[in-house]
């Protein structure tokens, strides 16, 4: 319907469906109501005019009969007693067609038929008065002629008061049958127009649904999309002008969302360009002073220089993991998931750090787990992992200790990978959130560290849909597990 996509508010597109359920309604009541009326005037005409038509035809027949015999008894007695009788009678035949005539109102057919009648009775009349004053004077006259010639006016008027009867008993049934179709065609069109509004109401109500819900289901989209980060300004919904303004509302976030987002770029890649870069020059500078000022640098200097050097590696260590993690926070770190192998990733790794296991005497195991399933991961957020959870096994194991890197498949589509170390172990107390951000166990004494290690493999880990976990006995070792699925 063309109404729908029109800017009427939701309000209006409700009372609009409801106007036009009213008005069939309405139509509806007219329509009995016309009928009603027109049952009512057909049994009233039927109770009034058919019935009073009736009764004086059978008052014209009666007078005419007694008319008829008074005559005749007045021309064998003569008596002006019978006479008198003949006159009233005379004169109630035409008082009872001019009621008649009266009655019978627009029936232009009742109407000729009463002219007729009247007419055939002057007839008569005229017949007995030529008859009368032959009669008066005692003169001879053609009384057989006369009789015959009123027996067929009167004849011929009887006929006619009976056609006159049987067309009202006629028009008393048509009546009666119309009577009756009137009111089947009045239930049988209630019936439809009932179906009709209930059809009406049911698609109207369909139309109107489906003109907010479809809207609806375009914010609803939209805004699930805002929540995986797609923040394009791409709602465009015409009507109804309540929805309209929600999605104008949505875009506009979708607009600062944008801004902040920039920002959040602009930020992160000026903090790396503005931190990074000094900590570099420092480092470079001093592996210089190192190697070319060796002869002119006494003991203390070179020491010096040496811890230098070694402040500034974990400064910027310090700041990547800071970077790192807030952009992790910030739902700014970039993923890229393929379905890969985890073995070659873990002996990447342990090649990387094989030589700081060694300065400790600490022998790395490996056990690759049978029909280990490929997994889908970002394979250099995974290094990542790796390196944090092997680098604190080694830091956190003492010299002459044992690491073991295991992967195995667990459920289908899963695998396991596990650190375990034979180092300090983990402080009940500490398991509790040591993977919480700037968190370092009471273990980690005097060791170089940011307590943001284990944070970021949590981020890594959650954001591949898997989960990390730890079980450690202080003095015995720790085992650092996660779990990752196809
Ligand atoms: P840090 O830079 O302090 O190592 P991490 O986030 O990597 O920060 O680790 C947090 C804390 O967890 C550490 O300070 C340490 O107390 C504990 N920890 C991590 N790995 C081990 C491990 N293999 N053995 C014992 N303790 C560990």
């Amino acid at each position: 319907m063309r109404f729908i996509n029109m800017k009427y508010s939701i309000l209006s597109r409700l009372n609009i469906g409801f106007l036009f359920v009213f008005l069939l309604q309405a139509g509806l009541a007219a329509f009995v109501a016309i009928k009603l009326n027109r049952l009512q005037y057909i049994r009233t005409s039927i109770l009034t005019t058919d019935t009073q038509i009736l009764d004086y035809e059978k008052k014209v027949t009666d007078a005419l009969l007694s008319q008829m015999r008074y005559e005749k008894k007045f021309l064998i007695t003569r008596d002006a007693d019978i006479y008198d009788r003949f006159l009233v009678n005379n004169h109630e035949v035409n008082q009872n067609i001019k009621e008649l005539l009266a009655i019978s109102g627009a029936n232009r057919d009742f109407k000729n038929l009463l002219n007729e009648i009247k007419t055939l009775h002057n007839s008569y009349n005229e017949l007995f008065g030529n008859e009368l004053r032959y009669v008066q004077a005692g003169n001879y006259y053609p009384s057989g002629m006369y009789e015959e010639n009123k027996e067929k006016v009167l004849t011929s008027m009887l006929e006619k008061l009976k056609q006159l009867r049987s067309d009202i008993k006629q028009q008393t049934y048509n009546k009666i049958q119309e009577l009756g179709k009137v009111n089947s065609d009045t239930q049988n069109m209630t019936l439809v127009i009932l179906i009709a509004s209930l059809l009406l109401g049911v698609v109207i109500s369909r139309l109107i649904m489906r003109s907010i819900v479809n809207p609806l289901e375009q914010v609803k989209d939209k805004t699930r999309r805002i929540t995986e980060g797609d923040f394009t300004k791409d709602l465009s919904i015409s009507s109804p002008p309540e929805i309209q303004e929600l999605a104008n509302i949505i875009n506009m976030m979708c607009n600062k969302l944008l801004q902040i987002d920039k920002m959040k770029a602009d930020f992160f890649s000026s903090m790396s360009h503005e931190l990074r870069t000094p900590i570099t020059s420092f480092k470079e500078g001093l592996r210089l002073l190192q190697t070319k000022a060796q002869g002119e640098t006494s003991d203390s200097e070179k020491r010096l220089l040496a811890i230098m050097a070694q402040e500034c590696n974990r400064l910027l260590n310090l700041i990547n993991a800071t970077l790192d993690l807030s952009k992790m926070e910030a739902g700014m770190m970039p993923y890229r998931f393929f379905p890969e192998d985890i073995t070659p990733l873990m002996y990447k790794v342990i090649e990387e750090l094989e030589p700081l296991a060694q300065a400790k005497n600490i022998s790395i195991k490996t056990k690759v787990g049978r029909k280990l399933p490929v997994v889908k991961m970002d394979s250099e957020r995974i290094l990542q992992v790796l390196r944090n959870l092997i680098a604190n096994a080694i830091k956190y194991t003492p010299q002459g200790g044992q690491i073991k890197i295991s992967t195995q498949p667990v459920k289908p589509g899963r695998i396991e990978v596990s650190v375990a170390d034979t180092g300090v172990g983990i402080e009940q107390e500490d398991l509790k959130n040591i993977f919480d951000k700037y968190r370092r166990g009471s273990n980690s004494g005097g060791r170089v560290g940011t307590g943001l290690g284990l944070a970021i493999v949590k981020h890594i880990i959650d954001a591949h849909g898997g989960r990390v976990w730890v079980n450690s006995n202080q003095g015995i070792g720790s085992t650092f597990s996660f779990e990752l699925q196809s």
